[in-house]
């Protein structure tokens, strides 16, 4: 992770682009986003399904490093330690989410229809954190 932020970071410097505006990454991962998720615009497909189609595959591979290399431009710019950022926030999807209220076997694979995600999320919501 860390190298993979440095070669961003060199990228930039390099090419003199350092400087770039927080609000035009912020744009450009949100289009690149809209870029990843037009590949599935009219299909509701299973993981097994995207991955049997190549080509879909790689307009995937292809939207999903745009999306990415966005983001480390972002960590980038405003110095922050990518690895830290993710870490802290992957702890916190942790916490909010339980193994032990969640994988319980008694419920799919489809998170965002679930009834205790969704009051999980709530509450959040509520509280005022994400
Ligand atoms: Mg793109």
């Amino acid at each position: 992770m860390h190298s993979f932020a440095a070669h961003v970071k060199k990228m930039l410097s390099e090419r003199g682009w350092s400087g770039l505006r927080p609000s035009d990454l912020a744009k450009s991962i949100m289009i690149e986003g809209a870029e990843l998720l037009e590949i599935f615009q009219w299909d509701n497909q299973s993981p097994e399904a995207v991955k049997a189609d190549a080509e879909k595959m790689e307009q995937i591979r292809t939207e999903l490093a745009d999306v990415m290399i966005y983001c480390f431009e972002m960590g980038a710019v405003l110095d922050l330690d990518m690895e830290e950022v993710l870490s802290e926030k992957l702890k916190k999807v942790e916490e909010k989410y339980p193994v032990a209220l969640f994988n319980t076997g008694t419920h799919g694979s489809d998170p965002g229809t679930e009834a205790i995600y969704k009051e999980v999320k709530e509450k959040y919501r509520r509280d005022g954190t994400h």
